[in-house]
């Protein structure tokens, strides 16, 4: 048993880290709420793009809150040439998130009702790149792995990236309630070396420590992964509770987030040649600016950068 009773805590818009030293695992819970709904609602998309998109959410929060890096962004692109869904984007910086998908409503609206990951991506890429300071380096370091979109889900291909890609024995899983207000997830992992480095590529995939965790790990339901009334630690005690010891790595609050405000927009502008800002401008002077994860366009007076 472990030593302590978790209490109770924040069940939604929240990521926790969590290690099982005696396995050799660590973990992440996440659960999305009012965040999915803020950034759904910059958009109006059809429901299996909004599925598809919370489900990408879920797991860019998984994986965004394993960077070490406070400051350091995840990023997750999936893309086809011939899908239904050409672009889907992601990504996570200091607890905030947002994500936008690009696709073809017509083909959409031909297919079913439910389509599989396969139906709307076709043949596809999955793209993760950690952005961060790693402790020892003096910048940032980027870090890209791409998988085929394969499997069932995103979250079977987010699966198939750590242990193909990474050689690290991952179980994750993903789920969004039935009216997609509430996105779940979990993620687990074997790390027989301890937390840090790239050197472990000889990993065995048959560690007995791991198949018991990752049982453990595969009797989470669904429902328990979106529920709203259960708070993530006791999601975690429910499923490690006869476990030498559960420690937890700290909770982090999840909020939508973007990075398109005008100063910004303004700044980024202020520093094209002037050549390259004649050719983006128009009629009235203005240059504008679109933030496909708002769905927004931001007029820029020319006359107002000072340039
Ligand atoms: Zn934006």
């Amino acid at each position: 048993m472990a030593s302590q009773p978790l209490h109770n805590d924040a069940a939604l818009d929240a990521a926790i880290g969590f290690a099982l030293p005696a396995r050799h695992a660590r973990g992440r819970l996440v659960r999305l709420g009012p965040v999915l709904d803020t950034i759904l609602s910059a958009h109006s998309y059809p429901a299996p793009i909004a599925r598809l998109l919370a489900e990408a959410l879920a797991l860019t929060a998984l994986l965004g809150a394993m960077l070490k890096d406070a400051g350091g962004q995840l990023t997750m692109q999936a893309q086809t040439e011939a899908g239904i869904v050409d672009l889907l984007v992601c990504d996570y910086k200091a607890g905030e998130l947002r994500g936008y998908v690009r696709f073809d409503a017509e083909r959409l609206a031909e297919g079913a009702a439910l389509p599989s990951l396969f139906a709307l991506f076709g043949k596809g890429y999955l793209a993760i790149t950690f952005d961060q300071v790693v402790p020892g380096a003096d910048k940032a370091e980027r870090y890209q792995g791409i998988v085929p979109l394969e499997g069932e889900s995103l979250a079977d291909a987010v699966q198939h990236f750590f242990e193909q890609s990474e050689q690290i024995p991952s179980l994750v899983r993903v789920a969004i309630d039935a009216d997609g207000h509430v996105a779940g997830g979990l993620l687990l992992q074997h790390l027989p070396e301890g937390e840090e480095g790239r050197e472990r590529l000889h990993t065995r995939l048959d560690h007995p420590e791991w198949d018991h965790v990752r049982i453990l790990g595969e009797t989470v339901r669904p429902a328990e992964l979106v529920d709203p009334a259960l708070g993530l630690e006791d999601l975690l005690w429910r499923l490690f509770h006869e476990e030498e010891e559960v420690r937890l790595l700290g909770a982090t609050p999840l909020a939508r987030g973007c990075r398109c405000d005008p100063a910004h927009v303004r700044s980024v502008l202020a520093r094209f040649a002037p050549e390259e800002r004649a050719e983006m401008v128009d009629a009235d002077g203005f240059i504008n600016v679109d933030c496909e994860f708002c769905s927004k366009v931001f007029p820029v007076s020319v006359a107002e950068l000072g340039v």
